[in-house]
């Protein structure tokens, strides 16, 4: 870019900047982005106040930093990353932090910290990523979001429904799951995907949910013997859609409108799960990050919801707006120019 071009965008940054904190961004969108890191994780919120959530930060290396930072920069005009939510200590989550962490500001990590019982070790750069401010999460936390100006505006919150194997209770008075009944155990997961952060973001009545790679009796734990969730309007499905996780007795009681998968070409969008969302009489479309490119009749959402159809891609993104309002929201395919608008519940 040349030096006048950067000085206009720098100006543009800075006065979009300036302009929000003082309107108080009540006509502003919530924007999330599903950032392409190949079968990893790399989900990017940005609040109508301009505030800025990462959960989690794709591989090591740079290909996933600089796609963020891309993403970051370029589309949502970020000068720095308010939190960074690491859901679990696998590489695809929490490999691309100590990176971006040089390339872009990280104000405020949240983890699961060294815990009694850990599997899965983070590495020493992870664990010497520069951070204006390091915290355990833990179950029923908020993260400190800045709220919209004006009485009337929707209710921005991030929480932490439960992580490390423990969640928040159900609401008073929450009836027992009938489903419950029903459950066949897996195998117990002792890897760290049992022990992922499960976040609820909320929007008015706009509700985001994603729970890292947690696994299919982790799951259980969540809508059983009582839901501690209730319904949402986005599903991440969890752990790039594979079919050690995705249980049913969840994604029945989610009654998502929309899952968006964070799948690469050979890694996740599993068949059980994509049946799954199909059974489900709310879910009314399905995205993927990639086209699953496997040859063994692996199912595939629509072209047009598929944000990248080629091995050899151009890590295009997802993204989603939320009206000011919170009561309708839009997904967006930019490389296919799909786009369609949704009622929240
Ligand atoms: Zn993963």
């Amino acid at each position: 870019m040349k030096p006048l071009a950067l000085c206009l965008v720098s100006i543009c940054i800075l006065v979009r900047g300036v302009e929000s904190a003082q309107a108080g961004r009540t006509d502003e969108p919530l924007d999330i982005y599903w950032i392409d890191v190949e079968g990893g994780a790399a989900t990017l919120i940005v609040t109508p106040m301009g505030e800025s959530v990462l959960i989690d930060t794709g591989n090591p290396g740079h290909r996933d930093p600089d796609r963020i930072v891309q993403t970051a920069a370029r589309e949502a005009g970020l000068r720095q990353l308010d939190h960074v939510i690491i859901t679990h200590y696998h590489s695809d989550h929490f490999g691309g932090a100590a990176t971006l962490a040089t390339m872009l500001p990280i104000k405020h990590l949240h983890d699961n910290g060294i815990f009694e019982g850990i599997v899965d070790r983070p590495d020493k750069s992870y664990l010497e990523c520069k951070a204006g401010k390091r915290s355990v999460i833990s179950p029923g936390d908020f993260i400190a979001l800045e709220p919209l100006a004006g009485e009337n505006s929707p209710r921005l919150r991030l929480q932490c429904l439960g992580t490390r194997q423990r969640y928040i209770a159900p609401p008073p008075g929450e009836p027992a799951n009938p489903g419950c009944a029903d459950f066949k155990p897996k195998p117990i997961d002792t890897t760290d995907n049992a022990n992922s952060v499960v976040t609820l973001l909320s929007f008015g009545p706009f509700r985001f949910f994603d729970a890292g790679d947690l696994t299919w009796n982790l799951e259980k734990e969540l809508v059983c013997p009582a839901d501690r969730v209730g319904k949402v309007d986005v599903y991440q499905a969890s752990h790039h859609g594979m079919d050690a996780s995705n249980n049913p007795l969840l994604i029945r009681a989610l009654a998502t409108t929309v899952a968006v998968i964070n799948n690469g070409t050979t890694k996740g969008c599993d068949p059980l799960m994509f049946a799954t969302l199909k059974e489900t009489p709310s879910v009314q479309a399905i995205y993927q990050v990639h086209r699953n490119l496997r040859t063994d009749g692996s199912p595939n959402a629509e072209d047009e919801y598929i944000a990248n159809a080629a091995q050899a891609c151009k890590a295009s993104f997802l993204k989603l707006s939320v009206d000011p309002t919170g009561t309708t929201f839009t997904m967006s395919v930019p490389s296919t120019g799909h786009s369609r608008t949704y009622r929240t519940h």
